[in-house]
């Protein structure tokens, strides 16, 4: 990313810890809504907050460990993410977790609950753990239905910003082609139950490969989508292709992610804190295999709501090292809507009702896909 476009940062500007043994309030003042997530690790117990990068400006003291908390560590967790650990004296659960704006929106203040549970009721929220500001949301401040059946989707509009993609011969950008079908798509996945949509981008803004997969993890989302319409040499190509990440991507993915484990991430759950480098890389291999299935098992949803409905090329099921699908955790397709190369394929590509109804039915793909997850799980 260049130099310069790092002001995404957020600022901690202030925080506390008051209460006792029985229950605590934890309170993170920052000058914008932070997106965060929470999950639970024990051995010993522990809540922890994940947030993208973070300068703690409060002062150190801040944050003394009181009642229910015993300590409290905060800093960098890896490229672009921070992280908060507050360690239990026994067994807690979050009863509240809340945003609220004070100070007429200059603060956004993170409050946190914390209440005396036994170890059984730990151990259960362990098990279940991811606790997103979105979950939050929809559930009213009940952690308890967090994960369930919904499926949390991040559409990734390719290109942006300075990066413009491909050129159509009428002059079409790819990058606000795809903004515009991600729109479409995120409207039509919206109406499907079950579904949650989290954008890259939602404006003209240059973003990195890295910090695409980044949000998809930071989401923790179930599936990853991006979305082009690029240009190739051969004029007359023209239809859609969906693409997996292909096996000739390099290791280097497994091992350098074994290494950012170590440093405080997970990407498996829990487990993964405290392991040796070798288990963390079988667990990085584990995960990214069973990730090539679900990549694998959505394309070919894509295919078959595509099929007859909207052009598509000769073996339209391709793989390639695409680096945005890379993230070991997350299911991930790149959908080639067509070639902007291609006269007939540009007029399409920016015309409003392909566009509907190509996003129709790439929404009921994932609609498709995610029926046949839950069926597994059950
Ligand atoms: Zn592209």
């Amino acid at each position: 990313m260049p130099e310069g476009v790092r002001n995404d940062r957020y600022v901690a500007i202030a925080a506390r810890i008051a209460g006792d043994d029985n229950r605590v309030r934890l309170v993170l003042d920052f000058e914008r809504k932070p997106d965060f997530t929470l999950s639970y690790l024990e051995n010993p117990f522990r809540v922890i907050v994940d947030l993208p990068e973070t300068v703690f400006a409060f002062p150190d003291d801040a944050l003394q460990p009181r009642g229910l908390i015993s300590s409290v560590r905060y800093g960098m967790s890896g490229a672009g993410r921070a992280r908060m650990v507050f360690e239990f004296a026994s067994p807690a659960r979050m009863e509240l977790v809340e945003t609220t704006e004070e100070a007429g929106g200059a603060i956004h203040r993170l409050v946190l609950d914390a209440v005396a549970v036994d170890r059984e009721a730990f151990s259960a929220q362990v098990a279940k753990s991811v606790w997103t500001d979105a979950a939050v949301d929809a559930t009213n401040g009940k952690p308890d239905d967090a994960s369930g059946d919904t499926l949390t989707i991040v559409i990734d509009a390719g290109h942006g910003g300075i990066d413009g993609g491909a050129e159509g011969p009428s002059g079409s950008m790819e990058k606000d082609v795809t903004l515009a079908f991600a729109e479409a798509f995120k409207s039509a996945l919206e109406a499907e139950d079950g579904i949650r949509v989290a954008m890259t981008r939602t404006d003209d803004a240059f973003l990195s490969l890295s910090a695409r997969v980044r949000k998809a993890r930071e989401e923790r989302a179930d599936l990853l989508i991006s979305l082009h319409a690029d240009s190739i040499n051969i004029k007359s190509l023209r239809g859609a292709t969906v693409y997996t990440l292909s096996d000739r991507a390099s290791d280097a993915v497994a091992q350098s992610l074994a290494d950012q484990e170590n440093s405080g991430d997970a990407i498996v759950g829990a487990s993964l804190e405290n392991a040796p480098e070798a288990i963390a890389t079988i667990l990085v291999d584990l995960a990214r295999t069973e990730t090539r299935v679900f990549s694998a098992g959505l394309a070919q949803q894509v295919l078959n709501s595509f099929e007859g409905q909207v052009k598509l090329i000769n073996n339209p099921l391709r793989h390639a090292g695409f680096k945005v699908l890379q993230a070991p955790d997350v299911p991930s397709v790149l959908v080639e809507m067509g070639y902007l190369s291609n006269h007939e394929d540009e007029k399409l590509l920016t015309d409003d009702e392909w566009r509907q109804n190509t996003a129709r039915l790439l929404a009921q793909s994932v609609q498709n896909y995610r029926k046949t997850i839950l069926a597994g799980r059950r």
